[in-house]
């Protein structure tokens, strides 16, 4: 299957610049209030695919399946073929098995620091084992986003501390992993930059 170029599946880089820019009010108001909703926002931001072309070539019609997660994805026209595919393939939502809205959610408090278990376990309904598998698999894509594309962080007058740990368990398997190595994370309190 091929991806629109415009889709991005890794959106560490992304969902800060979109989530930035929104309030809780709308998070909860014209994002999270239903999954039909929250689709179109992920489309419109880039965070799901909005159009497949299958394996024989053929682009494929979204719609909906019963069957399949989110009752929604994709389906390839072609007689002798008619295969199906997932709304989330490709994404980083791809292979879990939580709604999108939670999980967008769940992004939007990552993403704004609000990430103790208990505010999760609350606000979500996650069970602790849940939490710490999303949580370690977004310091893990954070990890390798540095890796990838380092930046500077600090200055003259700027206090960084530093952190290490040792990257490369991760628990969902999604995407590449780089091979398990140590990084170094600082944290820029005057910059409220952490890496
Ligand atoms: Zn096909």
């Amino acid at each position: 299957m091929a991806v629109a170029s415009s889709f991005q599946p890794l959106l560490i880089p992304t969902i800060f610049s979109v989530i930035e820019e929104i309030t809780l009010k709308q998070l909860f108001q014209n994002i999270t209030i239903d999954e039909d909703t929250c689709i179109a926002w992920l489309k419109s931001n880039g965070l799901l695919a909005t159009g497949i072309m299958c394996k024989c070539g053929i682009i494929m019609r979204s719609g909906t399946f019963s069957g399949i997660a989110d009752g929604k994805g994709w389906r390839c026209t072609e007689k002798s073929c008619k295969k199906f595919a997932s709304m989330r393939i490709g994404s980083f939502f791809e292979g879990a098995h939580i709604p999108l809205t939670e999980l967008v959610e769940f992004l939007y408090f990552w993403a704004d620091n609000l990430q103790t278990t208990a505010f999760l376990h609350k606000n979500l309904g996650w069970g602790e084992h849940t939490i710490t598998d999303w949580k370690n698999f977004l310091r893990d894509l954070c990890a390798e986003e540095f890796l990838v594309n380092p930046q500077p962080i600090g200055g003259p007058g700027h206090i960084v501390e530093i952190d290490e740990s040792k990257f490369g368990h991760r628990r969902y398997s999604r995407g590449r992993m780089l091979s398990s190595q140590w990084v170094f994370g600082g944290i820029d309190r005057r910059q409220k930059i952490s890496l």
